[in-house]
């Protein structure tokens, strides 16, 4: 019996005798199958290969981990530190001994939060060996390729995990999408950690929603609106997505300007085509 991961979006499957016959997160719009075919590997064959976890200090109580080689869909994860509260947002697959002693080092994991199924990885595998509940939003119940109990599905629009550290449910690209505010992060000026329910684009002064980032498949103008009005009454003034696109400041405004240039390029009025 083996948890066997893809290899093209990293989601680690329940223990199996054999490979599964094909990867649900991949055979799905949002995704993409790997053109040279479904292929699978194992922890411990990438632990053979030399796969490696960096750690990475953003700023004060933030740190990324990413894995190298680029692994998967390629996404950093990040350890929030917010008054003895640890908290992994978002998942990576690979995970090792160096890992599990760093992760020590910075004083542990307290719970792991999700911001949408192509991030959940290895996601038991990280919340066994620190033995810490996984939140994830009911509404993305049926994306869950490894089931555990270690897997709490919140409901309803927020959830506090410990005070100022609250994650949200915007919908988009997932219908369980969720961001994560830290009031206390950036001194106290706040932090949204958006995965890529909100994406930073190019132009780091502005951001994207999408049904389908691989795909270029876009939202409808009406849930913009509402996920940039959920937004608009959080705390932040910065921004991080799954890739190491920061929004350093005024990211609120950002997500304001962007969500209207979104709506406008939509509905044919911001553009001569
Ligand atoms: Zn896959
Ligand atoms: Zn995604």
């Amino acid at each position: 019996m083996k948890n066997y991961i893809c290899e093209t979006c990293g989601v680690q499957y329940e223990s199996l005798m054999k490979e599964p016959e094909q990867c649900t997160i991949c055979n799905e719009e949002r995704q993409y199958v790997n053109p040279n075919g479904q292929s699978w590997t194992t922890l411990e064959k990438m632990t053979k290969e030399g796969y490696q976890n960096r750690f990475t200090f953003e700023e004060e109580g933030l740190f990324s981990i990413t894995t190298i080689p680029k692994f998967g869909i390629g996404q950093t994860a990040y350890l929030v530190q917010s008054a003895g509260f640890n908290l992994l947002w978002d998942c990576i697959t690979f995970i090792d001994e160096s890992t599990i002693k760093k992760m020590k080092d910075l004083r542990g994991l307290q719970g792991i939060a999700l911001s949408h199924p192509h991030y959940y990885s290895a996601q038991v595998e990280w919340a066994e060996l620190f033995d810490v509940p996984i939140y994830i939003h009911e509404d993305d119940k049926e994306w869950v390729m490894r089931p555990s109990d270690k897997i709490l599905f919140w409901s309803g629009e927020s959830l506090e995990l410990h005070k100022g550290v609250i994650i949200h449910r915007l919908g988009g690209h997932f219908k369980g999408g969720s961001v994560l505010e830290w009031k206390n992060g950036n001194e106290q000026k706040g932090i949204l950690l958006s995965g890529d329910i909100i994406q930073v684009v190019a132009d780091k002064n502005w951001v994207s929603f999408m049904y389908s980032y691989p795909n270029l498949i876009p939202l409808p103008a009406p849930k913009v609106r509402e996920m940039a009005n959920i937004v608009k009454e959080l705390e932040f003034d910065r921004l991080y997505n799954a890739f190491h696109g920061i929004i350093k400041k005024d990211a609120k405004i950002a997500v304001q300007k962007s969500a209207d240039r979104y709506i406008d390029a939509l509905s044919g009025t911001l553009f001569d085509t």
